[in-house]
C-alpha cells in the first residue's frame, strides 16, 4: 500500500476532524471519492445520536437503503468503516430502495435514520467530480485535484446541511437466531451451517446440490 499521502498536501482545517475517515479507510475503500467520507460522517453522527461506542462484536444493525445499479453506493463502506457494523459480521441488510440513507438500530438505544438532503447532493452534483462520472470515468482515474476539491468541500459543510435525522421509535428488528450446527453435504461433501441444509432422497444436502432454486432465506 503506497505510504506517499498526497491529501495531508492539503491543509484543510477540518482534516483532523473526527468525522474525516482515517487514510487507511480510503485505502480500504479503493480511491477517493466523496461519498464514502460522507458515509463515515454518517456513522459516526449516528453512533453519537444513539450513544454508543463503535462495534466490536454483534450488537448493532444498520439497514443501508440503497439498491443495485445506481452511483453513490460508496456512502456504505464509509458507513462500516465507522460504526464496525460491516457485511461480514451479518450486521448489515440493504433495503433495496434505491436511496441515500440509513437507518442504525441498536437493540438498547434504539433506531435513527440519516439522509442525505436532496439540496446537498444537488450542490454537490455540480462539482467537477461527477461530469467525470457521468463520462464513465471510474473514481481511481479522476485527477486527485479534482476529487479532493469535491471532498474538501463537503467536510466543510456542516452536518445540517447534509443530513436529515429522524428518530425511528417503532423501528424493530429481531436478527434470525445464531447456530454454531452444521453438517457436511452427502452429495459434495462440503460443510453447510444447520439453517441452509436440505433434504434430498432423505439425505441432507447443501443448496447447490439440492437442485431446488436459490432460497433467499
Ligand atoms: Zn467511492
Ligand atoms: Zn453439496
Amino acid at each position: 500500500m503506497s505510504k506517499d499521502n498526497k491529501l495531508s498536501v492539503k491543509k484543510d482545517k477540518n482534516k483532523d476532524s473526527q468525522y474525516v475517515p482515517p487514510e487507511w479507510a480510503f485505502e480500504f475503500h479503493g480511491h477517493r471519492c466523496p461519498f464514502m467520507p460522507i458515509g463515515y460522517r454518517m456513522g459516526k453522527l449516528a453512533l453519537e445520536y444513539l450513544g454508543i461506542e463503535r462495534e466490536k462484536d454483534h450488537g448493532f444493525f444498520v439497514f443501508p437503503e440503497i439498491g443495485e445499479g445506481h452511483p453513490q453506493t460508496c456512502m456504505v463502506d464509509g458507513i462500516q468503516i465507522a460504526t464496525g457494523a460491516t457485511y461480514g459480521k451479518l450486521l448489515m441488510e440493504k433495503t433495496f430502495y434505491g436511496k441515500l440513507a440509513a437507518t442504525f438500530y441498536h437493540p438498547q438505544k434504539g433506531a435513527v435514520r440519516y439522509s442525505l438532503k436532496p439540496d446537498f447532493i444537488d450542490e454537490m452534483g455540480k462539482f467537477e467530480f461527477f461530469a467525470y462520472r457521468k463520462r464513465g470515468v471510474e473514481p481511481s482515474q479522476i485527477p486527485e485535484s479534482v476529487a479532493n476539491e469535491v471532498i474538501d468541500w463537503s467536510y466543510e459543510q456542516p452536518h445540517e446541511k447534509v443530513f436529515d435525522v429522524t428518530k425511528r421509535p417503532d423501528f424493530k428488528f429481531s436478527p434470525p437466531k445464531g447456530s454454531f450446527n452444521k453438517a457436511k453435504c452427502s452429495i459434495c461433501g462440503e460443510y453447510v451451517f444447520e439453517r441452509y441444509l436440505r433434504q434430498k432422497d432423505g439425505q441432507l444436502v447443501c443448496i447447490p446440490c439440492s437442485g431446488y432454486e436459490k432460497n433467499k432465506k
